[in-house]
């Protein structure tokens, strides 16, 4: 265990939590942040030439065809002459410093905090969008910022945080960007975490993997019909993805937010975490989260948490060994528990951790080790 993790045997993480908001504009400590609406005109990685002045893109299934001076589905990439331009290089328009337990990754530096940003866009459209204000919106619609990688990392030093997070929109869209700032966190020992709907294709994924430290998907349900309807997506390529992610040995933990009448079924949850053990293994967590009505989806009533503690136990049943209840703050099924003696190895209550169950990544009580980035990984590189 991280040196710091074991002196402070209870961490306040509230502290941390005070500070998420997102920015509006000016100074924010020592570092001066720019409003912009410019837009960048950085060219784009991944996508193919096609007939005269079309081009493919080729970073998320989407593969949009993409003629002279138009954009595609996400809004943040346009053709300009043939040349594919990223509108949101250095672009960000919300930033947060968060407990890394709100992303959430539970199994991943507890207590530390994450310097959590986004830029307008996304790939896909979730009816249940919580941030339906930034991920449904194109850049010239909203305030920007112009803040290039370094100076993101600086932010995240003074803030004291450990760990970039590309969050709150769909980091895929603001790919480059997201590399650059991954590189230069790297340069200060600053780890990056990607919270994402995974939808991407394989050779960026694999391009990008290497510099990262954790990713979380939101893997939004187990059948093509949410996907197509829900989401304008598609399940099987998130599949490939989280095959890929778990193969490069990228610490990867997943999020369902349990949706009534859409995604609650025992039936889907049981094909769900059969698929996650025979593919990711047993010890990937998982966080059924409970929904509220939220963007286009305010018919549905909020989840019941028995609903939750249904499909928690389907999934403890199937033997997934981390299995907890998001959005439900003081649960028990927000602690994490040994898997060999049911020992509770990390207690939760909201963004406050307690860690006296916990040594040196095992079980106090058992010594079975608990699966996670409990080190500084960018101090640990065996690790890779
Ligand atoms: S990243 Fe954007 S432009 Fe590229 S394929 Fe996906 S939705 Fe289309």
């Amino acid at each position: 265990m991280n040196a710091d993790l074991s002196r402070r045997r209870f961490i306040q993480s509230s502290a941390c939590a005070a500070c998420a908001f997102s920015l509006g504009g000016g100074v924010w400590g020592a570092t001066e942040l720019t409003p912009t609406q410019e837009l960048s005109d950085r060219e784009a990685m991944h996508y193919e030439h096609l007939d005269g002045l079309t081009i493919r893109c080729l970073l998320c299934p989407k593969e949009c065809r993409v003629a002279d001076k138009e954009r595609g589905y996400c809004g943040v990439r346009e053709n300009h002459g043939g040349a594919y331009k990223t509108l949101v290089y250095g672009r960000p328009c919300s930033f947060g410093v968060d407990p890394i337990e709100k992303k959430p990754l539970f199994h991943y530096l507890p207590g530390t905090g994450a310097f959590s940003l986004a830029t307008a866009g996304c790939n896909i459209e979730c009816k249940f969008c919580q941030n339906w204000d930034i991920s449904q919106f194109r850049p010239e619609q909203i305030r920007m910022f112009d803040c290039p990688p370094a100076d993101i990392a600086q932010l995240a030093i003074e803030k004291k945080c450990q760990t970039i997070a590309y969050t709150y929109s769909e980091p895929v869209i603001f790919y480059e960007y997201m590399l650059d700032c991954a590189d230069e966190g790297r340069k200060k020992s600053l780890g990056s975490v990607m919270i994402s709907n995974g939808y991407i294709q394989e050779k960026p994924l694999r391009e990008l993997l290497p510099k990262l430290t954790a990713v979380k998907i939101d893997f939004k349900a187990y059948t093509e019909k949410f996907y197509k309807q829900t989401c304008s997506g598609e399940l099987q390529p998130v599949l490939k993805a989280l095959e890929i992610i778990h193969e490069m040995g990228v610490w990867l933990e997943l999020v369902v937010l349990i949706i009534p009448t859409l995604n609650d079924s025992d039936d889907e949850t049981k094909g769900m975490v059969q698929w996650i053990s025979e593919h990711l293994g047993k010890d990937v967590p998982i966080h059924f989260t409970r929904f509220h009505p939220m963007y286009k989806i305010k018919n549905l009533p909020s989840t019941p948490i028995p609903t939750l503690e249904r499909l928690h136990k389907i999934a403890k049943q199937a033997g997934l060994n981390y299995v907890y209840i998001g959005n439900v703050p003081g649960h028990t099924a927000e602690n994490t528990y040994c898997p060999k003696c049911n020992n509770v190895v990390i207690r939760r209550l909201g963004y406050k951790i307690m860690l006296d169950g916990f040594e040196d990544g095992k079980c106090k009580k058992c010594k079975t080790p608990i699966p996670g980035v409990w080190k500084d990984p960018l101090k640990d590189e065996s690790r890779r």
